[in-house]
């Protein structure tokens, strides 16, 4: 299988390159040459597979020629060795049809989880093949640090650092990174916002003259290719569980970049027979704006309940849109030209195929909590505030009620006590037992002044040998 970018001029690359880097030169995003497809036998055959084994069989096209099946095999089985359920990704169900599908039973309670744990692997195996050492960078607002973390620290070719807002995490997000003290792990607490972390390690993948000798860049963050890969299997998961493909079903997908309810846009190209896919968003709604009134302008960030979804601009839209404008990099490189003065309109057809595949919903915070009460009033079972928005969204847009629900669980609810505290309940959600001792446990993580060269000495200083 073969990547190209979404921007049409940089050279096609392979499975394990795509992985390797991080933008295309172009700016754009790499996307699978060809989309697999799977016919409704060959799906219907895969009903009472284990989470691992239906892994396999739906990423396998994609890494075709770049693994062989048994490591491939075996780097999934390790992959999914660290997530506390047997199940990997439980089904359970809270109204008359309507499934949530928990997805926050991996090491770090959200489902980055994931795609990380594969990246890290998939990672592990292509650089000892290499005999090659690359550099991991950064940054984050909360989730997908912790997962990088946990997805690198056993990769002996891999020095990862992660640069958070210093101060503007919570204490669980910034425990989960700062307590793995491997060897290989550097955790920077910025003197800055989000947006500074993402500019200075923007700036670092620009250029890249800091690192010592023979070092690159590999980001971890949703432009990885893999990330998104990993993300299709559990579509096809739920939907075997609940009678696909016989059976259409139906998804509500909490987004904030755009990742994860991609890969479940892909799942539907390759033959699962989602009926409908909703976009959940919170008050930053550039993507529901989009869909529902072809308003895709930035707005000012809003601070939310749910934090993994403040976003302005979703990264991943622009994949989608390759596909909305027929895979035309011509078309899309203007579009982001456009996009530049802050708005971009979509073309008329672009913005109805748009509709076909999706329904688009906002929750602001005070429903987010509404909903999590009413939930836990109705089945004593806890949501975190961004998977209350998948499922108020589901219940609010749902178009039939044969169809089964499912509603995306991307967090564990002990990751936003405060949120839930707000929604009133009594207690703090507890967490899980691998994690009772995370506020006892040592912390290690470095505060620096928001100044590239400070940040690249460091980088450059602690790359291990
Ligand atoms: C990252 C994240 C999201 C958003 O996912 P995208 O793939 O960026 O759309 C939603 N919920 C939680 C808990 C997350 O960590």
């Amino acid at each position: 299988m073969k990547y190209i970018s979404t921007r049409g001029l940089a050279p096609a690359l392979s499975f394990e390159e795509v992985v390797l880097t991080g933008l295309a030169p172009d700016g754009g995003l790499y996307v699978p040459e060809t989309l697999p497809t799977f016919s409704t036998e060959e799906i219907a055959a895969w009903a009472g597979l284990s989470y691992q084994e239906l892994a396999f069989n739906v990423m396998k096209p994609f890494v075709a020629g770049a693994i062989s099946d048994a490591e491939f095999k075996k780097i999934i089985a390790n992959a999914y060795s660290t997530f506390r359920h047997d199940a990997i990704a439980p089904l359970v169900q809270t109204a008359h049809n309507e499934w949530i599908l928990e997805l926050f039973q991996g090491p770090t309670l959200a489902f980055k989880d994931f795609a990380l744990q594969l990246l890290g692997h998939l990672l592990d195996h292509f650089l000892k093949k290499n005999n090659q050492k690359v550099v991991v960078m950064g940054a984050t607002s909360g989730d997908t640090g912790s997962a990088a973390i946990e997805g690198c620290r056993r990769c002996d070719n891999i020095d990862i650092f992660i640069l958070h807002p210093n101060n503007r995490v919570s204490e669980v997000q910034r425990r989960q990174m700062t307590t793995v003290l491997a060897p290989n792990v550097f955790n920077i607490a910025l003197e800055g916002n989000f947006d500074d972390c993402q500019n200075m390690v923007k700036a670092s993948f620009g250029d890249q003259s800091f690192l010592p000798e023979g070092r690159q860049l590999v980001a971890v963050n949703s432009i990885n290719w893999a990330r998104i890969m990993a993300q299709i299997v559990y579509y096809f998961y739920a939907g075997l569980a609940l009678g696909a493909p016989h059976r259409p079903i139906a998804f509500s997908v909490p987004t904030g970049n755009f990742g994860d309810i991609f890969a479940g846009y892909l799942a539907k190209r390759m033959g699962l027979p989602i009926d409908q896919l909703i976009i959940a968003t919170n008050c930053n709604d550039i993507l529901h704006r989009c869909i529902s009134s072809n308003d895709h302008s930035k707005y000012q960030l809003q601070h939310t309940l749910s934090p993994s979804m403040d976003i302005m601009v979703s990264s991943n839209f622009e994949r989608m849109l390759f596909d909305l404008y027929d895979r035309d990099g011509s078309a899309i490189r203007q579009l982001m030209e456009d996009f530049k003065s802050g708005s971009m309109t979509l073309k008329e057809s672009a913005l109805s195929r748009a509709r076909e595949f999706f329904t688009s919903y906002g929750v602001s915070d005070e429903v987010t909590m509404n909903t999590i009460r009413d939930v836990f009033e109705h089945t004593e079972y806890l949501l975190d505030p961004h998977t209350a928005i998948g499922v108020e969204a589901a219940r609010k847009t749902r178009r039939r009620q044969d169809i089964p629900m499912v509603c995306l669980a991307t967090a564990h609810p002990a990751k936003f006590p405060e949120a839930v505290r707000q929604a009133g309940q009594a207690e703090d959600p507890v967490l899980p037992h691998h994690m009772k001792d995370l506020f006892k446990r040592d912390e290690r993580y470095t505060v620096l002044a928001q100044d590239i060269k400070a940040v690249q000495q460091f980088v450059a200083a602690n790359v291990r040998k």
